[in-house]
């Protein structure tokens, strides 16, 4: 693969041209980086193995870690999913409040959905993209398509068409710039099951659907917090991920802060407010603020992989991290921030 063709979406009168760009590529088994709410995503179709191939090579992913696959409709999801009867109820719900939206399902999966995306597992993790150009690839294919974040394995997940290239450039026939990513953090993902009195939902990854706006479909089972030697609680939720090139350290308490002669240290702060961070307590070389001045959760989300991104390129020897309070969006925020810092 030689050059990267970059097909601009800002134009709405322009969507159908565009989409139709995305859905030959597709059809002929290639792949495309496409824009979701979350972030960019890099597309094939669910259904040909040898595309869905071609995403593991392009990204470097282990084939142990399994696609999320996108559908266009409510009734798309039966020709990938078996829905058990004990859980129908609530699965409809859940689709009824959150799609098109940043919420994943693990639902058992039908045979016709090849076993490398779903890395041989007997489930299958479904959704439904808000974003109006992954809604219209995905209907305008009539086929399910597999998206996983359009970034090397491990790496950062891109916010914009831009992170995508530098990521991918080279590997991949085209990128569709829909500018940037309105959530700016992957979906949350859910596996559902039929409980004694309600429903449980085990978050397996926390992300734009909070616990706090799930609870009222059922009981919220969270995995324990993973440690490098456990194995992962959902396949593919290792312990060193999102990972800067530069080592990235989440620190507690500014007073373990001891900086070596010489090193030059990047700090990601949360909102920059001099009682609540450690924005002046050094003389950092670069800074980055997840929410200038404000200090809000969903603008830290939305900024995050960017913010990671700047000051990964900013040519400090380390990035220091301020945690950042650990409620609704902020649980998906730190959760990424802890694996980010293991090495
Ligand atoms: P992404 O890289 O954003 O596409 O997310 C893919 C993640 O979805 C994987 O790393 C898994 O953690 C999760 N996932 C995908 N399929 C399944 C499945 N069948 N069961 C549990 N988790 C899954
Ligand atoms: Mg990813």
């Amino acid at each position: 693969m030689s050059e990267t063709r970059i097909i601009d979406a800002s134009d709405p009168a322009a969507q159908n041209k565009v989409v139709q760009e995305a859905v030959d590529l597709l059809e002929v088994g290639e792949l495309v980086a496409l824009p979701t709410e979350t972030v960019y995503g890099l597309a094939a179709d669910a259904l040909n193995p040898d595309a869905v191939a071609k995403v593991f090579a392009v990204k470097e992913r282990p084939e142990f870690d399994p696609l999320i696959v996108h559908v266009g409709s409510f009734e798309q999801v039966d020709e990938v999913a078996e829905v058990p009867d004990d859980i129908k109820e609530v699965v409809a719900k859940l689709m009824k409040a959150h799609w098109p939206g940043p919420l994943t399902l693990v639902l058992p999966k039908k045979d016709c959905v090849p076993d490398i995306v779903t890395s041989g597992l007997p489930s299958v993790a479904v959704r439904m993209s808000g974003h109006p150009v992954m809604k219209a690839v995905v209907r305008a294919l009539g086929r399910p398509v597999a998206a996983p974040s359009a970034n090397r394995f491990g790496r950062i997940s891109p916010t914009s068409a831009s992170a995508v290239e530098k990521e991918l450039s080279g590997r991949i026939p085209a990128i569709v710039d829909g500018g940037a990513c309105r959530e700016g953090l992957e979906s949350t993902i859910i596996r559902p099951e039929a409980g004694e009195k309600r429903p449980v939902l085990h978050i397996l990854r926390a992300g734009p659907v909070t616990k706090e706006m799930l609870q009222r479909f059922g009981k919220i089972e969270r995995p324990k917090r993973n440690r490098a030697s456990e194995v992962p609680e959902a396949p593919g939720q290792l312990a060193s991920h999102y990972a800067p090139v530069t080592p990235l350290r989440l620190l507690r308490d500014f007073s373990d802060f001891k900086p070596e002669e010489g090193k030059k240290y990047g700090l990601l702060s949360y909102c920059g407010a001099e009682k609540a961070g450690f924005i002046d307590g050094y003389d950092w070389a670069h800074v980055e603020q997840l929410s200038p001045g404000n200090g809000k959760l969903a603008e830290a989300a939305v900024r995050f992989f960017y913010v990671l991104r700047a000051l990964d390129e900013s040519g400090v020897d380390e990035i220091i991290a301020e945690p950042v309070s650990e409620t609704g969006l902020g649980v998906a925020i730190m959760d990424k921030l802890r694996r980010a810092s293991v090495r």
